[in-house]
């Protein structure tokens, strides 16, 4: 669960408002779109939810976390309930498909027997299995993309965030990552997906956050053209 009460965050450096008293409610199983023109805030929303950046005033609660309150120490506790994908999908470039993503469950130290069957898994949910001994540069942006998908979900996260996961790849394989992400938050992951392609949001619906110049100024459930058809 998401909570922003009357959040506002002004950076130091700049003196800008990024986000004005926002109230916001993202309840668990959840999938929203955020969208919004370059500037009006979105980055800084998602930097909140992972404690890279505190707000102003106001206050932030992100899956049962407090994030006022929340001391340095235990930041990584907050991050291992959240996934994030990038634009830039963020791969390790020696790495294969199947070491990116064990990696994640290396790092914190999860058992070796544990690695071996939940690796393979995630890894078929993306539809990679026969890429999993390929290294990034093997793979089409979509693909990796997928693998991307794969390496956040392997932790098991409450909370899914994609940043513009479509950015960076053909238009017509955009529709298979947010189909993914459909199908992965029908299994009970939370998905905050940050986005600035109309057409996609349209064609999906589903509740629509809309952030302008900081302030939320839509934020509904619509019907989406696939809905029509
Ligand atoms: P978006 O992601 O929607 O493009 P951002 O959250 O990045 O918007 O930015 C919101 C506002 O805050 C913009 O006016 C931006 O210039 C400003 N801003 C963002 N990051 C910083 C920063 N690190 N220091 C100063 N100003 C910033
Ligand atoms: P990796 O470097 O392979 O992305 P990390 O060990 O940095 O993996 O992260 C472990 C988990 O924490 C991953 O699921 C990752 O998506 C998540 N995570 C949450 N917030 C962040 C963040 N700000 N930076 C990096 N990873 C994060």
């Amino acid at each position: 669960m998401v909570e922003f009460q009357d959040v506002s965050v002004t950076y130091n450096s700049s003196g800008v408002d990024a986000l004005n008293k926002i109230n916001l409610k993202i309840n668990d199983g959840d999938f929203a779109f955020v969208v919004g023109p370059s500037g009006a805030g979105k980055s800084t929303l998602i930097k909140l939810v992972l404690k890279e950046i505190d707000a102003t005033s106001g206050t932030v609660l992100v899956n049962g976390f407090n994030l006022k309150k929340l001391r340095r120490g235990k930041v990584p506790a907050l991050r291992r309930t959240i996934g994030v994908v990038f634009q830039d999908f963020r791969l390790i470039p020696t790495m294969t498909v199947y070491e990116n993503v064990a990696f994640v469950l290396r790092v914190i130290d999860a058992p070796a027997k544990y690695i071996r069957s939940r690796v393979p898994y995630v890894i078929s949910l993306v539809g990679l299995s026969d890429k999993a001994k390929c290294y990034p540069t093997e793979l089409s942006g979509g693909e990796q993309q997928r693998v991307a998908l794969a390496r956040a979900l392997v932790n098991d996260p409450q909370l899914i965030i994609a940043d513009e996961p479509t950015g960076n790849i053909d238009p017509a394989l955009s529709y298979e990552i947010v189909e993914l992400l459909k199908s992965i938050n029908e299994c009970g992951t939370t998905i905050l997906m940050v986005t600035h392609e109309h057409d996609l949001v349209r064609y999906f619906g589903g509740r629509i956050i809309n952030i302008n110049k900081g302030s939320i100024d839509f934020d509904e459930v619509v019907g989406g053209a696939q809905d029509e058809s």
